[in-house]
């Protein structure tokens, strides 16, 4: 019999926790030819999450947990899971059934019999998501289309059914700044993409801010892509080409027209708009030093406090 883990991260869902469970359990009886493994990973969640997620193993033993010292985030939190995870198919899925627990069913299927890896799902509505949040997505998912080498679908979450094999290979990427929606596209093998449409959250609330949602974006560019630190070569190059033609301007005009004192407005604007280049590419260097230093210094990815 094959066994089947589903990892969920969870980070503050006491309330989304029995909703979710109980629709599992759905889709567990439909898949009952599986073994199941339920591995919560308390992501340092400060409700009752954990005593949740205890109560539920009192009642299936199949249920298990990794329980963080604090919150080190939902990407270090898939690792965890990935890590721990003990089946010959796993999938990942969010506690608030944004991620329709009943897809399962047809993804199974779809891997039993369409040859692949893996089979991810791909939301086709941004229903319920705020508009400007759904604008930014649209642009970073383009920019990354263009700038990244790896393919990264739009609307594509981390709701993902994916063999032994591919997530062993997952496991051997051990950077410390995980975009995981890049990383399973990196590591290849063939996926099958499942489409639905956008639910909201069963319970709780989002734990992502603008701003938390903009930083996760640029780690995403940077951790995939090197062509922003090009762009610092490509503007002094311009640049340097523009000042060329402006002293041979001034040469002609000086040879011409004699001295002149006009023009230091001008001038003003120039040394402040290339200082401001200058700064802008002396921080995308910044930004890719500032990862680098973190790679090197080899953190572990989350501590685990206790698991059962
Ligand atoms: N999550 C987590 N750690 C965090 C933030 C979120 O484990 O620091 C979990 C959260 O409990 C949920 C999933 O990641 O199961 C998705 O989070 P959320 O619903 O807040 O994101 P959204 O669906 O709005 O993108
Ligand atoms: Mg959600």
């Amino acid at each position: 019999m094959q066994k089947l883990t589903v990892i969920i991260p969870c980070y503050n869902e006491e309330s989304s926790i029995p909703h979710f469970y109980k629709a599992l359990c759905e889709v567990m009886s439909q898949l009952e030819f599986l073994i199941f493994e339920i591995l919560f990973i308390d992501d340092g969640s400060q409700d009752y999450t954990l005593e949740t997620i205890k109560s539920l193993q009192d009642i299936n033993p199949y249920v298990h947990y990794i329980s963080f010292s604090r919150n080190f985030g939902k990407e270090s939190a898939i690792y965890a899971g990935l890590k721990y995870a003990t089946g010959d198919l796993i999938v990942i899925m969010d506690a608030d059934l944004q991620h329709p627990p009943q897809l399962l069913v047809q993804m199974y299927e779809t891997l039993c019999h369409a040859n692949c890896d893996s089979v991810a799902a791909r939301r086709v509505t941004r229903i319920g998501e705020p508009p400007i949040r759904s604008f930014l997505a649209r642009c970073f998912y383009a920019i990354m289309h263009k700038l990244c080498k790896i393919e990264i679908v739009d609307g594509a979450c981390d709701f993902r059914l994916m063999t032994r094999q591919m997530v062993d290979a997952l496991l051997e990427l051990t950077e410390y700044n995980r975009f995981s929606k890049g990383l399973f596209s990196w590591v290849g093998f063939r996926t099958q993409w499942i489409e639905f449409e956008n639910v909201k959250r069963i319970a709780g609330e989002t734990h992502w801010s603008f701003w938390g949602l903009v930083r996760y974006s640029l780690e995403g560019l940077i951790a995939f892509s090197t062509v922003p630190l090009a762009l610092a070569s490509i503007m002094g190059l311009l640049f340097c080409a523009f000042s060329f033609i402006a002293i041979i301007f001034t040469i002609i005009r000086q040879l011409i027209w004699g001295a002149s004192a006009y023009g230091w407005p001008s001038l003003v604007c120039i040394i402040c708009f290339i200082s401001g280049i200058q700064l802008f590419c002396i921080g995308i260097l910044g930004q890719y030093l500032a990862k680098t230093y973190l790679e090197t210094k080899h953190r572990p990815l989350f501590i685990v406090k206790e698991n059962k």
